[in-house]
């Protein structure tokens, strides 16, 4: 069998590596952006010089050749799907028997005047990056517009090059459309703490232009004027359906596929952050953005290929990210305001660390950790056998998993539960010394 694939992001590779797994059927990898896989989260390393780009690439370039995956370097124009032909830029056709589209995301731009000005641009490819990499040579302030986590990532970019750096934010706090409202207090003070100008319920008006086409400066809804020679646009991702709306496959905000990643065309399927999943009966159809969701995406539209008819099941979401040195753990259910929604919130007394577990009905539902680290299986185990919030609690100790040394906060959490609710619960279980605090008072006062 012919399979084709259009992307080599995680989502079109993942199934392309269990393709080969589980069968022998030719495999061809279409993609314009670069000729092998890499890690898109990584890109910001790179221009932060913390990784050379070869660094973020998985595999070594010999791994293709050697597992017989064909890498077309190439833009595909259309498919034919009568035909079941795929149209390149450079003229070549591919004939396909099986057609995984997984063409990710496109930069949202919203027709700002000014958006396709020299200096202007998003961060989503390798391509973005090197032009990042010229556009902010000598420059005097960047400004960053959005605040999700690609605008925060192109902050910490320009921020590690001592740029000055302005993000205009629509809302009245970071993120808080995602983060609970501590959360998304406590990383608005972070960005600001770094020396980040952060106009929050500002919005871009109009990108300015020198007599040459390029950027000269910004003008905001409040009628402020900012002088920049660099402007990253970071409003958000949506679908990349381009290929697939010139190919009359049908497309609603991502191209349409049921479970099993089959779209409404026979022998084509899409994946990642292209698809979007529709959900039959209540609930909105899913649009899953995230490095590991294309994974598992990839993964299982080959064992439908190659084997069964594989229903996809994401099971419990889990994110994470970084906003600069601050570590972000999700997992479950957080910030969903449900009917009966409650949580535990601690905040250490620097605040720059919080645990929040959250709960209903007193089942819990979701994690959400700033600067401290829990285990995603044993959390994921805690959601899923609907443990309670007193269970949880009194175990909670199991889940930390920062190294020995580091303070562990756990006895706070449980002391902060008992004191609202009027309970004496106590951790039923420990690792290690409990906690740096405890270490330190064991030491000579000397020391
Ligand atoms: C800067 C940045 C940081 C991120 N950080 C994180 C993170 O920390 N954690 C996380 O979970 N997610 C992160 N993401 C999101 C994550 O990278 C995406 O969810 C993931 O890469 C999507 O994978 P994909 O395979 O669906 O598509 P993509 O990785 O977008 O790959 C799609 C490929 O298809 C190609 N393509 C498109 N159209 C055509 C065509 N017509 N012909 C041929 N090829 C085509 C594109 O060139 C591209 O190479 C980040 C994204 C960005 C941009």
């Amino acid at each position: 069998m012919n399979i084709v694939i259009i992307g080599n992001g995680i989502a079109g590779i993942t199934a392309a590596r269990y393709i080969r797994k589980h069968s022998d059927h030719s495999i061809t990898v279409v993609s314009p952006e670069t000729e092998y896989f890499y890690s898109r989260p990584a890109l910001m390393y790179v221009y932060m010089g913390h990784l050379k780009f070869e660094h973020t690439k998985p595999y070594e370039d010999w791994f293709w050749k050697k597992n017989r995956i064909d890498v077309v370097h190439d833009y595909a124009l259309t498919v034919n799907h009568k035909e079941k032909k795929v149209l390149l830029q450079s003229g070549n056709i591919l004939g396909y028997d099986k057609l995984i589209m997984a063409t990710g995301s496109q930069m949202n731009k919203f027709g700002w005047k000014g958006q396709d000005l020299a200096g202007v641009q998003g961060l989503y490819s390798k391509q973005d990056l090197d032009l990042m990499e010229r556009n902010t040579r000598n420059i005097s302030r960047g400004i960053v517009v959005g605040g999700g986590l690609i605008g925060i990532e192109v902050a910490e970019m320009l921020h590690s090059r001592n740029i000055p750096v302005t993000m205009l934010v629509r809302e009245s706090s970071y993120w808080n459309s995602i983060l609970p409202a501590e959360e998304s207090a406590m990383i608005t003070r972070h960005i600001r703490h770094q020396g980040i100008e952060l106009r929050l319920e500002t919005e871009l008006k109009e990108i300015l232009s020198d007599s040459n086409g390029r950027v000269r400066g910004v003008r905001t809804s409040k009628g402020d004027e900012i002088t920049t020679e660099f402007v990253a646009l970071t409003a958000g991702v949506r679908p990349n359906i381009d290929l697939a709306q010139k190919s009359s496959i049908p497309t609603n905000r991502g191209i349409l596929v049921n479970s099993y990643f089959e779209t409404q065309i026979d022998d084509i399927y899409a994946v990642g952050d292209c698809a979007e999943i529709v959900v039959t009966g209540e609930g909105r159809n899913q649009i899953e953005q995230l490095w590991y969701t294309g994974e598992m995406h990839g993964e299982t539209v080959a064992s439908s290929i190659c084997k069964e008819r594989t229903e996809y099941n994401r099971g419990i979401l889990f994110n994470s990210a970084k906003f600069f040195d601050i570590e972000y753990h999700t997992y479950g259910s957080v910030n969903q305001n449900t009917v009966g929604e409650k949580s535990i919130y601690w905040e250490h007394p620097d605040r720059r660390r919080s645990i929040r577990i959250v709960y209903n009905n007193n089942q819990v539902i979701g994690f959400n950790n700033l600067g401290v680290r829990y285990r995603h299986k044993i959390c994921e185990q805690w959601i899923a056998e609907k443990r309670s919030i007193e269970y949880v609690l009194e175990h909670l100790s199991e889940a930390n998993f920062d190294p020995e040394f580091f303070m562990k906060f756990e006895p706070e959490v449980i002391a902060l539960y008992n004191k609202k609710n009027g309970k004496s619960l106590t951790l039923t279980k420990t690792r290690g010394l409990f906690g740096y605090k405890k270490f330190l008072s064991t030491l000579p006062a000397s020391i």
